[in-house]
């Protein structure tokens, strides 16, 4: 490496030289002794001169140097007086101020990438050739933890061995379990020019669970459906037959077909509340909820008097901004349920009271009861507890689906207690006033 020497050395070894030269000249050419003092007193001079004008332009320099590393970017260079020094530490300055401009620039583009990344709801991750991680957005290493340094220490081990086939060329893709509870993940590794992977890693956990429940509604309903038609089928057939030679079975055959049409209506009118109520927002107006409770209580009063179940209503004023509809068909379904499980001799009791913010509505019936580990399911659609009761007795296995999700739409919610044996108690709680805008 070249020896490094400051600017007041160097002018001082050259003024040294040129006097060794010139005085030796002048010694060699006979120069009076007067002469060559005065020529070497010169040279001290000048010396001393170059030497202090050297000093002074390194020590400009120093500091220019040491406020540009020490002072951060944005101190102003000092001035030095000489026009040379000063004209370069313009020149730096300008230089500064473009390179901190590119900087911040830089600097808000690279705030904006990871924004727009870690806003994706996906995980980011980009791997180059050597197996480096060279970028993970916040929103993988939030789920993960730290994703580490190399492509041997990534986990979960299903995206490492994602990375790794990628990284030998060819696009991969997997769906796998990671987490505490476990959650679905689906990643796709794509290899990008120059040998670099990009990985994209989406949690599809609830994707995975609507689908699931998708396909079993499909297949519940299908199968609630096709039961209904099976009887309608031969009993209607049977009708054909019968007609002329047993007219009293042909009547008894045309009641099953009715029956079962009549159970196919129902399947299908709640099939149609249940997507309504998913498919579309409520309109919410004040509603008079007293009014809408006495109202489906004494729709179903005889029906009530004819299965020899006592029903007591008490509701004071409650006003609510709610979907009339919606509420009407909540208190049908959870009125119908108490009579349906409810058995001779019982007693079901409506109250309808309020808080401050909620409107609460208690159904209790004193039949029953529901088993304490069947209590979370009953809310899903076609899940009963006992299927036959709830066949002969006109129940589809969507009353309780429907009120839940009257209930959420209100931003509300429903909830049960229960003794087996001893009754069951419904409670539905909606706030009085969703003028915020919140409802869905
Ligand atoms: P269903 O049409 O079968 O009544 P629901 O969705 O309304 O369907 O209710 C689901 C299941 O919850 C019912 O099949 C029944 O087993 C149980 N259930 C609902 N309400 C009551 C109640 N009041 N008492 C006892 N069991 C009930």
């Amino acid at each position: 490496m070249a020896e490094r020497r400051s600017v007041a050395t160097v002018a001082l070894r050259w003024v040294v030289a040129i006097a060794v030269v010139v005085i030796g000249l002048g010694v060699a050419g006979g120069l009076r002794p007067a002469w060559l003092l005065g020529l070497a007193a010169a040279f001290v001079a000048f010396a001393v001169m170059a030497f202090r004008a050297a000093r002074r332009l390194e020590s400009s320099l120093t500091a220019i140097a040491g406020t540009l590393t020490e002072e951060g970017p944005n101190a102003p260079l000092p001035r030095s007086g000489i026009a040379e020094v000063d004209l370069l530490t313009d020149r730096v300055a300008e230089l500064k101020v473009r390179i901190l401009g590119q900087a911040e620039a830089a600097d808000r583009q690279q705030r904006l990438r990871d924004a727009i990344l870690d806003s994706l709801g996906e995980g980011v991750l980009l791997v180059d050739h050597g197996g480096n991680v060279a970028y993970v957005n916040e929103w993988l290493t939030g789920r993960v933890g730290d994703i580490g340094p190399v492509v041997g220490g990534i986990v979960p081990l299903a995206l490492q061995r994602l990375v790794r086939e990628a990284l030998r060329g060819g696009p991969s893709s997997d769906v796998f379990e990671f987490g505490t509870p476990p959650r679905t993940w689906e990643a796709e590794a794509k290899p990008l020019g120059g040998g670099d992977v990009l990985t994209v890693v989406r949690d599809v956990t609830e994707q995975e669970r609507t689908d699931a429940i998708r396909r079993d509604f499909a297949a519940s309903a299908s199968h609630e459906l096709k039961t209904p038609i099976a009887g309608i089928l031969a009993a209607a057939e049977t009708v054909l037959t019968a007609f002329d030679d047993d007219p009293d079975a042909a009547k008894r055959f045309a009641e099953q077909v009715l029956d079962n049409a009549h159970r196919l209506a129902s399947i299908v009118g709640d099939l149609l509340d249940l997507s309504r109520l998913e498919a579309s927002k409520p309109v919410l107006r004040p509603v008079l909820l007293d009014q809408v409770v006495e109202h489906e209580a004494a729709a179903q009063v005889e029906a009530f008097t004819e299965a020899g179940v006592d029903l007591t209503v008490h509701t004071e004023p409650v006003t609510a901004q709610v979907a009339e509809e919606d509420m009407a068909l909540a208190v049908r379904n959870l009125l119908e349920n108490a009579l349906r499980y409810t058995d001779p001799g019982g007693q079901v009791t409506v109250r309808l009271s309020a808080t401050a913010e909620h409107a609460i509505l208690e159904v209790v019936d004193t039949g029953i009861g529901i088993p304490m580990r069947e209590r979370p399911r009953i809310f899903e659609r076609f899940y009963r507890v006992d299927a036959a009761r709830s066949r002969s007795t006109g129940g589809t296995g969507l009353g309780l689906a429907i009120v839940k999700h009257v209930a959420e739409r209100h931003g509300g919610h429903v909830e049960v207690e229960s003794q087996l044996g001893r009754g069951s108690t419904f409670q539905l709680r909606i706030p009085l006033d969703r003028s915020d805008g919140t409802g869905d």
